[in-house]
This record gives structure tokens, sequence and C-alpha cells, in this order.
């Protein structure tokens, strides 16, 4: 039923257990997963109004790859060992945006993200991320709510 699924991940405790989620998935079908993650643009933005050098910025943009991608593919391999066939993506821009255009190519039968994300705020019922993923996917979604006592 949720034979391939789109997991959207912020290296967040949220997205983890979000993980914990989609491993137990394997009993209802789930056979492959695609991991991605979003360097924000956002913190590039920011980065470019502290007047940072192009060429730091990139080296800072090439660090942050390389971290995500290296943070994937070890996700991949606890994955790939209790048998899922596993993507991972590394992407830049604005995180919901470039989920919902992966979700767009890789027609998942199910995404699976946290309802809240690295900043985590006390009162929000959603972070941004979610909240917008949720409204515009087309595909069913599993959110995974935060610990309460997080
Ligand atoms: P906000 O970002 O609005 O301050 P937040 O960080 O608490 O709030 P979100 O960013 O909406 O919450 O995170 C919710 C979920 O969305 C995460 O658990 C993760 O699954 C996904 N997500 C968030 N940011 C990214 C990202 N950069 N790349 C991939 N997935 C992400
Ligand atoms: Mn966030």
């Amino acid at each position: 039923m949720f034979k391939k699924i789109l997991y959207p991940t912020d290296f967040s405790d949220v997205a983890a257990k979000a993980l914990d989620y989609i491993k137990q998935l394997k009993e209802a079908g789930a056979q492959e997963v695609t991991i991605l993650h979003v360097i924000n643009q956002r913190i590039i933005d920011g980065l470019m109004r502290h007047a940072m050098l192009d060429r730091d910025i990139l080296n800072w943009k090439e660090k942050a790859q390389e971290i995500a991608r290296e943070s994937l593919a070890e996700m991949s391999r606890d994955l790939e060992n209790i048998g899922f066939t596993v993507k991972h993506i590394v992407r830049t821009g604005f995180p919901w945006r470039e989920i919902l255009d992966v979700e767009e190519i890789e027609n998942p039968s199910l995404i699976v993200i946290g309802s809240h994300g690295r900043t985590n705020l006390g009162d929000m019922f959603l972070g941004s991320v979610s909240d917008r993923v949720i409204r515009k996917c087309r595909r069913p979604v599993m959110v995974i709510k935060r610990d309460m006592d997080d």
C-alpha cells in the first residue's frame, strides 16, 4: 500500500523519529525510500546580506552539501541493511518547494514528514515546512508528531 516513501529530513529529532516509523512501515509493504534534504536558501540569503564573499558562500554551500550527503548516505545504509531500496537527494532552495517538486518527480505512494523540525517552537501547531507540504502535496502524508516533552 505504501510501497514508495518520500522522507524529507532536516536532521532534527522529530525527523529522526519519523525514520523509526518508516522502518516499521516495511511490514505494511514499504519497499523504496527516497530521502531528501534541502539546504535552505534562506540561510544563503542571510549570508549574502552579511556581505560574505561569493567564494566563501560557495565554500559554505559545498561543505553543507558534503555533510548532508554523508548523513544521507549513512541513513541509506541503515535502511538498506533492513531491506529497503534507497535513493537520496540533496537540493538547495526553499524546503517546502523542493519537497513538492521531488514529490512530482518521484511520485511516492506516501510522504512521511515530522510535524516540527529544528526550530520546534512550543506553541506552533506545525512547522512552516510541514504546514505548506501538507496543504499542497498530492500524495497521502503521514505526520509524525514530536514527543510531547520535546
Ligand atoms: P520552522 O522551520 O517553520 O521554523 P520547524 O523547524 O519546527 O519550524 P519544519 O521546518 O516545518 O519545522 O519541519 C517539519 C518537518 O519538515 C521536518 O521534521 C522534516 O521532515 C521536514 N523538513 C523541514 N526542513 C527541511 C529541509 N530543509 N529539508 C528536508 N526536509 C525538511
Ligand atoms: Mn524548520
